[in-house]
């Protein structure tokens, strides 16, 4: 081992933890003083990825944190949540215990990785990887995504409006209530149910042949039509 700044080898060990996945090593150079980390991994065989075009790549651990890092790119995300995604992916792999897998194992979980971690990124991944290649489809994405954060906030109101949130000051029954209201039936539901629509395609069709200037949201549809004018 040689110190990635200077090449020198005269290299000390500070600290080494034990993890799930191997060993951690903090290391210091005695020459250029610099410090870095070392990881210890297993080298356990993982599948072969089988691509949509039914070609075959073995899985690349950096061309997959690549991927991460640029759909992460300039957000907030620390680089071990990264690193722990990564490792998630391959351990998983691992654990199959087969030769070969589709490659969409390895873009699902990244995809739902990065749903939890930052919502930019993960529009992001899922325009390349979803194939979204128009404003609408990445819109009906957006609103797909904002409804599923909205039905958590939703569901969390109501859990906790009946046993603990005695609070009126945050209202947030109402308030959610008032945002996407399914018992309701006024033409604020016309939205939710296109962006429940399982296809995204299909929901995003809908969108257009619904008068837009009337029925949807002023503020998207806005834009559109200014540059008439
Ligand atoms: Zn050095």
């Amino acid at each position: 081992m040689q110190c990635p700044y200077c090449g020198s080898s005269d290299l000390k060990v500070l600290d080494t933890t034990d993890t799930r996945s191997g060993i951690r090593r903090r290391r210091e150079c005695a020459n250029c003083e610099q410090r870095f980390t070392t990881y210890e991994r297993p080298l356990t065989a993982t599948p072969v990825l089988i691509k949509s075009d039914g070609n075959r790549e073995e899985f690349d651990r950096d061309k997959l944190k690549r991927g991460i890092w640029n759909a992460c790119a300039k957000r907030p995300i620390p680089a071990a949540e990264i690193e722990k995604l990564a490792n998630h992916v391959e351990t998983y792999l691992q654990s199959l215990g087969r030769s070969e897998v589709s490659s969409h194992v390895v873009g699902d979980m990244v995809i739902q990785g990065l749903k939890e971690l930052d919502s930019i990124a993960y529009i992001r991944y899922a325009i390349v990887y979803l194939g979204l290649d128009n404003l609408l489809s990445v819109r009906a994405e957006i609103d797909k995504l904002l409804a599923e954060q909205q039905a958590g906030t939703i569901l969390g109101a109501d859990s906790s409006s009946s046993t603990s949130t005695p609070k009126p000051e945050n209202d947030p029954a109402s308030r959610s209530g008032r945002e996407v209201n399914p018992s309701s039936s006024t033409s604020a539901d016309k939205l939710p149910a296109s962006v429940e629509t399982p296809k995204h395609r299909r929901g995003a069709a809908k969108m257009v042949t619904t008068s837009p200037s009337a029925g949807l949201s002023q503020g998207r549809i806005a834009p559109r039509v200014a540059p008439k004018a």
